[in-house]
């Protein structure tokens, strides 16, 4: 017997479908204007005949070189609608790693901001680059697809790579089935708990991990969608907050603790922000609280672009009721429980299952039907999959109900004296020091220890703490042999493309460097 139910295929076009139709008055606001969804939906079945004009057949692959906007979004849509597959290139990649990605995806149509045409190096394979307002254009004079292709919901609709934090960048194909599959899963009320009613600030790029699904789930949905385009800028976003009555926004650590000080002076209007999703790196303890005592929720996310992107939120689960609000954020500081669908353990170096006993560290591992089993046409980096597992590269302890806590990236853990000292930890008990706004730690080469933390410290008022006022600070917060070496004072902690501490960079410049 089968299963005698259902019979769609789950795609891209699915929710296209509930966008156009159900959601239809559900908006897209960025700098041009407001365009309803039912809107958006029409130039979207347009732009599919540009597409195919331009000759773009299912599998071939198109770029966007594009901030967030409602032009984004329509890409979005068109290009998996079209059966082909949309390569959302990082703008703020080297001109060498565009061209190897753009290369290695073998996009065949790029399109581009036009304030960043002029940024685009010479991209061999590629017969178009155009600007948004050319597309826009002929948009404009197109007619509506009314054939679209049948799509299997296994077929590719999407080609992301990692941001290269720890190497070149690895391409992760997204299927019309994942995109689905996530989009339904991510807007649970345990989980990012996105609905009709939202307003949504996706400040985290459309390029960073397909824009953590943000473009599917919000429309989806029927939440609203709001485009802040390249400016994040405390002010831009304060503003486009007040002025939009954003409910929900998202994006890395780095532009919410820009943002706090702004929101605790009170000169704009924070009242409709019920909560701030958080991830791409951990969240810091005095971001959280600076938040909370705003009355406004911040939400830690966890995900890779390998997990389609977003897989985990830290929600304090039923044997975290009465715990105090202080109690509570201890929890909501770890990392969380991986979202339904999806299965997470953590594992020994030999690869043997570690007991979930809240203590054990291993590597993460993930599967599920919208992770990864491999990087696109990158048959040297295997290993990194197996039985439909992803070995995430992160470390982590499981507590008894799967309540994960990840402690560092394996390659940022510092080791000193054959012991590991988790960065992220000795990071957050030293940005909880008042007169530091962000700090960076990275392990520097010992004769005798084989390598210390050194600690690479942004203040909040250009007055940093000496190594003597921070030792004084961690005492009782970590373990005494933890206590870094050396503070490094800085303007601002180097950052990746998409806003993380770039600790590669922070290494390289650290290399030399004497240990007193
Ligand atoms: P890249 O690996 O190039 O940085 P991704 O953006 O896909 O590209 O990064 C995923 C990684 O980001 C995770 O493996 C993890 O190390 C880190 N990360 C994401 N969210 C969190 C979080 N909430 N806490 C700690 N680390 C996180």
């Amino acid at each position: 017997m089968r299963g005698l139910i259902g019979g769609q295929p789950l795609t891209v076009g699915a929710i296209f479908e509930r966008m156009r139709t159900v959601n239809g008055d559900g908006e897209v606001v960025d700098a041009r204007g407001r365009t309803t969804y039912r809107d958006l939906a029409d130039r979207v079945l347009r732009l599919v005949t540009v597409l195919r004009d331009l000759g773009v057949r299912p599998g071939d692959r198109v770029a966007s070189f594009a901030n967030n906007s409602a032009r984004h979004v329509e890409l979005y849509y068109a290009v998996p609608l079209a059966g082909a597959v949309l390569h959302m290139v990082n703008i703020r990649l080297h001109d060498d790693q565009i061209v190897y990605v753009v290369g290695h995806a073998g996009d065949t149509v790029l399109i581009a901001d036009d304030d960043l045409l002029d940024r685009l190096p010479e991209l061999p394979g590629v017969k178009h680059v155009l600007g948004m307002d050319a597309v826009a254009a002929l948009v404009d004079g197109a007619a509506p697809c009314d054939d679209l292709p049948v799509v299997d919901e296994e077929d590719p609709c999407g080609i992301c790579y990692t941001s290269g934090t720890t190497g070149m960048p690895k391409g992760v194909v997204f299927s019309h089935r994942a995109t689905y599959l996530h989009a339904m899963a991510a807007c649970m009320a345990d989980h990012l708990a996105i609905g009709h009613h939202d307003r949504v600030l996706p400040v985290v790029p459309l390029f960073h991990a397909c824009g953590w699904g943000l473009p599917y789930i919000a429309p989806f949905t029927g939440a609203d969608l709001v485009m802040c385009g390249g400016d994040t800028s405390p002010e831009n976003l304060a503003r486009t907050i007040e002025r939009e009555r954003v409910t929900w926004a998202a994006g890395v650590p780095t532009i919410w603790t820009n943002l706090l000080p702004l929101a605790q002076r009170g000169a704009f209007d924070f009242s409709s922000l019920k909560t701030i999703g958080i991830g791409g790196a951990a969240t810091p303890a005095p971001l959280m609280e600076g938040w909370d005592a705003l009355g406004v929720e911040i939400l830690q996310i966890w995900g890779m672009t390998e997990t389609a992107p977003v897989a985990c939120t830290s929600r304090p689960r039923k044997r975290h009721a009465g715990l105090s609000a202080e109690e509570r954020r201890v929890v909501r500081l770890k990392t969380g429980t991986i979202f339904a669908g999806l299965e997470a353990r953590v594992v020994g170096e030999d690869g043997t299952p570690l007991p979930w006993d809240g203590v054990s560290v291993g590597e993460l591992e993930c599967r599920g039907p919208w992770v990864a089993t491999g990087y696109y046409d990158d048959p040297g980096l295997g290993d990194r999959f197996h039985d439909g597992w992803l070995r995430t590269g992160d470390m982590a302890y499981m507590e008894p109900d799967g309540y994960f806590k990840i402690v560092d990236r394996s390659k940022d853990l510092v080791k000193s004296g054959g012991e590991w000292i988790s960065s992220l930890d000795l990071e957050a008990a030293i940005m909880s020091h008042p007169l530091v706004r962000e700090a960076a730690v990275v392990g520097v080469r010992s004769v005798k220890w084989d390598e210390r933390p050194v600690a690479v410290v942004a203040p909040v008022d250009g007055v940093a703490p000496t190594l003597a006022d921070l030792h004084e600070h961690l005492a009782g917060r970590v373990a005494k042999w933890w206590l870094p070496d050396d503070v490094v004072v800085v303007d601002e902690i180097p950052k990746t493309s998409v806003g993380k501490f770039d600790k590669k960079a922070i290494r390289a410049s650290l290399a030399n460097k004497e240990l007193p």
